[in-house]
């Protein structure tokens, strides 16, 4: 044990869902894999005291979900048996902006919606049913254990919650932080001599507001999910209703820049009314209630520029919101997440020295979150009262997008450009092949009506 090239024991802090896909990763090459998570988990599908998000609609985007699967194939099907919807991307989703709904076309993408809970508990369900795993719960890491020379972390010492916060010191050869947002590791660094990393923090001042619903089988929408966006910065409000498990629809809503939602019955529904398009308050207004409306803020999105650092302890990394916690109005949290546990098992998988491996794996991470956060703070700085570091020549890639969102109302081979970005399955500069630009450029009028289905012609069309 923690000799320096030993792959004995690794150590999750953290048993969300970006602990479970790393703990996962890490089975495939460590002898042992022990998740530590400072709540209670329960075994059915719920949210926890320490993930307060998990109560609100998550969107899994298709990249997250192709990801996913690589590691749990039956996972898709898992999802179906559970009660989530399943369905064509681009086919199952309504989406209103800038005045219109979308043309919505087959993309031969699969995508699911289902409550976070859900998720979590299959994935957690498949983690744990592998032979090397073991998940110790009501445990919270306090600090991590470092070698007389502070240069490599050997393990960390915990409170048993359960048991009057004894302290125990477990002791492992690599130790990855998924604490979330909140992750102390900044402090832990500095604790250990080493520097913090440097932080970008980009106000956005966000909050949601959730409920669920009874869904009805015989509601003529089906299991359609509908999303409507501002056309910011003249509209700050978003609002969206998914078909989940348990035939119920969980509803969000919220807004930038202070215009939240409010958490009382005659609030809620006229902030429904209030939204750009009608869907949801004509669903809302007729459903019968499932839960409370419960409320979330989002002040700010927060990166942690890991990948900046010259010097950091062998044997730890940090991975998840713990890196990055993105403005969550955009779904990006869980995919980035994923994404960023197949490089390390990428990375592990090629043998990287254990003192190579933080940098390595830093150097990584940045390129996987570059993309969401260009695309989200990108989106966020339409709001002139966004503020923190905005990336240069914004404001001219936001007048051009906008013409992208509007030419999707009536375009599907745009629309197919911008949900690929959207998705993470193309880089932002494809929306500027020539192709497409000649037809966001054309200015065909878009359509307000919801159109019939179309196939995306083949590009340049
Ligand atoms: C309102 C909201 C909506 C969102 N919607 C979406 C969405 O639509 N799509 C999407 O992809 N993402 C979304 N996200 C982001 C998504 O929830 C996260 O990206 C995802 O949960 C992965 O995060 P994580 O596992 O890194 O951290 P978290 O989910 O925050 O989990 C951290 C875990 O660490 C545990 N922990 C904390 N400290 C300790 C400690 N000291 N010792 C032991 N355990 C500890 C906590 O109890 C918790 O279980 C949303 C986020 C918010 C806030």
């Amino acid at each position: 044990m923690n000799q320096s090239n030993s792959r004995t024991h690794a150590i999750v802090i953290g048993g969300s869902l970006g602990g479970l896909l790393t703990a996962r990763v890490l089975s495939q090459h460590f002898q042992r894999v022990t998740i530590l998570e400072r709540d209670e988990v329960p075994e059915q599908p719920e949210a926890r005291k320490g993930q307060p998000q998990a109560r609100h609609l998550h969107g899994l985007l298709a990249t997250g979900l192709q990801t996913m699967t690589r590691y749990f194939p039956d996972l898709p099907q898992a999802l179906v048996n559970g009660g989530a919807v399943m369905g064509d991307f681009a086919e199952q989703m309504q989406w209103y902006t800038y005045g219109g709904y979308r043309q919505r076309f087959h993309m031969g993408v699969p995508a699911t919606t289902m409550s976070r809970p859900l998720l979590e508990s299959l994935i957690r369900e498949r983690v744990l049913a592998l032979p090397n795993m073991r998940m110790m719960d009501n445990c919270g890491v306090n600090q991590l254990l470092i070698t007389p020379d502070g240069q490599r972390v050997t393990g960390v010492e915990v409170a048993l919650r359960h048991e009057g916060n004894q302290l125990l010191e477990v002791l492992a050869d690599l130790v990855v932080d998924c604490t979330g947002r909140g992750s102390r590791s900044p402090q832990w660094l500095v604790e250990m001599g080493f520097d913090a990393p440097p932080v970008s923090e980009v106000k956005v001042n966000v909050a949601y507001a959730t409920r669920l619903y009874r869904r009805l089988p015989t509601d003529p929408r089906g299991t359609l999910w509908t999303l409507i966006t501002p056309e910011a910065p003249r509209e700050s409000r978003f609002g969206a209703i998914f078909p989940i498990e348990g035939d119920r629809w969980i509803v969000s809503m919220g807004g930038w820049h202070g215009d939240h939602p409010p958490t009382d019955e005659a609030g809620f529904l006229a902030f429904a009314r209030n939204l750009p398009a009608p869907d949801i308050y004509d669903i809302i207004s007729q459903a019968e209630p499932l839960s409370d409306i419960t409320p979330i803020k989002f002040p700010h999105s927060v990166r942690r520029h890991y990948e900046k650092l010259r010097r950091f302890p062998a044997g730890f990394l940090v991975l998840g919101d713990a890196i990055s916690s993105f403005n969550p109005t955009y779904g990006q949290g869980m995919t980035s997440a994923a994404l960023q546990a197949a490089e390390l098992d990428d990375l592990l998988a090629k043998r990287t020295p254990p003192e190579k491996l933080a940098l390595a794996f830093f150097k990584r991470t940045a390129k996987v979150v570059d993309m969401p956060w260009q695309l989200a703070v990108g989106e966020d700085f339409r709001f002139p009262q966004t503020s923190g570091p905005k990336p240069p020549g914004v404001d001219f890639i936001n007048r051009y997008v906008s013409k992208v969102h509007r030419a999707t109302l009536h375009d599907p081979v745009v629309g197919l450009a911008l949900l690929k970005v959207m998705n993470l399955m193309a880089p932002p500069p494809s929306l500027f092949h020539p192709k497409i630009v000649w037809r966001v450029l054309r200015g065909k009028r878009p359509s307000i009506e919801q159109s019939p289905m179309r196939q995306p012609a083949a590009a340049g069309d």
